[in-house]
């Protein structure tokens, strides 16, 4: 199996994986703080819509009620001066119910609890007893009264507002009062209207938690059993707090308390509901955000490629240091800042270091060790140039005579420093272009680029007078054989030129040596 290596990734990939880490870390951490903020922004409007309209809600029912009190205690007064006098009271009851439709109906009882008027007018009920209890109470408790919610005799959901009658000597006389019908349209539902916000609504109930008013109809005169707003609202508070509902639905709920009848409003609006425009919120804030996050990330891959290229141009030329244009290469690659210029800087020091020593080996490779000559392998290297290109050019092989003796009389060491000698005069005869070589032991051979034969035998000849003019210490004047060849334009591409000049000296030496034997085929 083949194991993961992070030399793989590159410096861009590095650069991108992490910046890209970053941005969406980022991102993510945007949408969710924006998330909360705009969640508890609407929750918060939410609560307050609804503590106010529940405010609002309530205090309209308590103007109302306070209004409807007046017009009962108003109208008392007329009934306790003239109580016993039916012309009038009928009068107070019919002016009572057209000066306010919202009362649906009027009735005016004695202390005993006998109807002495209703309105509508209806003949038959004046004299008999009142049968309710909350009527009862009423009547009991002698001052303004409004009653809880209750089913009268006629079968009607209602609510009793009622003004105490007194007479003029102070003696109490009974009450005048008028019922609210909660099933039908009525007082509550216009005083209540439609709220703003959407899926929200305002329910009223009374002290005994029944529903004096609520959007769905049927379930007016319902008995709550318990609800957190409503108890909090009875209590004489105002607020708003989130709590759920009786099916458990969580609400954002305002409320508030009407004291004139110890009656709770409570204005509230399903949770989801409230939060439903955070999903297209938050959806417009991703679109809009999109075009800068594409924006960033694309300046981010031409940072990250602006960055890398002088690198990855650097890292490219890192295989091919030996070649001899590396420095000139790694010199071309455009290090803009100051870390990728001091790489490119060591790399081309570097690379100066390893040319030179290189060429440092390449020279002792290529020179013979004792006497400072071309060896044999830059001979024959030299060889295969001039043979491949279609210039002429002339061959020297050279010999010593009778070197032997000079080892044997003088010594090996006398020997070198003649090898030494005689190779410094073979190349102080040959001119810049031509080639010395040490072919082994005591035989040399001299490459005479573009040179004719009269030319290389004249400096072969050169050579030979000048060695065998020169005493070499300890070893005197010594002597040297030398074969010419040339090749030139008909020379057969198979033939070697210095085999044939090593046939020459062949022959010089058999002629005698100390001699220039030339070939004459190529003269
Ligand atoms: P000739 O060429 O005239 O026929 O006679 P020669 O004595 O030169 O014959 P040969 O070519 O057989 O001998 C070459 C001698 O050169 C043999 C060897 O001892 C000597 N020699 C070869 N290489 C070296 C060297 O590097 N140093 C020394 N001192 N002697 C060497
Ligand atoms: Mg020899
Ligand atoms: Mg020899």
């Amino acid at each position: 199996m083949r194991r993961f290596n992070p030399a793989f990734i590159g410096l861009r990939g590095l650069i991108l994986i992490f910046v890209l880490l970053a941005v969406l870390a980022t991102l993510c951490n945007s949408l969710i703080v924006a998330y909360g903020v705009q969640r508890d922004a609407l929750v918060h409007f939410a609560l307050e819509s609804n503590r106010a309209y529940a405010f609002k809600v309530a205090s309209t029912i308590d103007e109302f009620l306070t209004s409807v009190h007046a017009r009962l205690g108003y109208s008392s007064q007329q009934i306790g001066r003239n109580f016993d006098n039916p012309q009038l009271l009928k009068a107070e009851a019919t002016r009572l119910q057209a000066q306010d439709t919202e009362l649906n109906a009027v009735l005016i009882v004695d202390a005993a609890g006998a109807i002495r008027q209703t309105h509508p007018d209806m003949p038959e009920f004046v004299g008999s007893f009142i049968t309710s209890d909350e009527l009862a109470k009423a009547l009991a408790g002698r001052r303004p009264d409004v009653s809880p919610a209750y089913r009268a005799a006629s079968g009607r959901l209602i609510v009793f507002v009622s003004q105490p009658i007194f007479g003029p000597g102070g003696e109490y006389l009974g009450l005048v009062g008028a019922s609210l019908y909660l099933e039908e349209h009525g007082a509550l539902h216009s005083l209540i209207g439609e709220h703003q916000l959407s899926g929200a609504f305002a329910f009223v109930a009374d002290g005994n938690r029944r529903l004096l008013y609520h959007p769905e109809h049927e379930r007016i005169g319902e008995a709550l059993s318990s609800s957190e707003t409503v108890d909090a609202a009875l209590r004489g508070e105002s607020g708003e707090m989130q709590a759920l509902n009786y099916q458990g639905i969580p609400m954002l709920a305002g409320y508030a308390h009407v004291a004139s009848a110890n009656w709770a409003v409570v204005a509230q609006q399903p949770r989801d509901e409230a939060l439903a425009p955070l999903g297209q919120l938050m959806r417009d804030m991703i679109v809009k955000i999109i075009p800068a996050g594409l924006a960033g990330l694309a300046l981010i891959l031409l940072g990250a490629m602006l960055i890398t290229r002088p690198l990855r141009q650097l890292s490219a030329q890192v295989g091919h240091l030996a070649e001899p244009e590396a420095a000139a290469r790694l010199q071309s690659v455009k290090a803009w800042y100051a870390e990728a210029a001091s790489i490119r800087q060591a790399l081309v020091s570097g690379v100066q270091l390893l040319q030179q020593h290189l060429g440092r080996l390449s020279h002792a490779a290529d020179t013979d060790a004792l006497t400072g000559l071309a060896n044999r392998r830059a001979m024959d290297a030299a060889l295969k140039v001039l043979d491949a290109s279609d210039k002429g050019y002339a061959a020297l092989a050279l010999d010593i005579d009778h070197f032997k003796r000079v080892n044997d009389t003088f010594g090996h060491d006398a020997g070198d420093v003649t090898l030494r000698r005689i190779a410094q005069i073979i190349q102080e005869c040959s001119r810049t272009g031509d080639l010395a070589c040490r072919a082994g032991g005591e035989e040399f051979c001299l490459l005479l680029p573009d040179t004719g034969m009269d030319a290389a035998r004249e400096i072969a000849e050169r050579i030979r007078s000048t060695i065998a003019g020169t005493p070499i210490d300890p070893v005197g004047k010594l002597t040297i054989s030398i074969g010419v060849a040339r090749r030139g334009p008909d020379t057969p591409a198979s033939d070697s030129i210095l085999k044939r000049a090593d046939e020459r000296l062949y022959q010089a030496k058999a002629a005698g040596r100390n001699r220039v034997v030339a070939d004459d085929a190529a003269a």
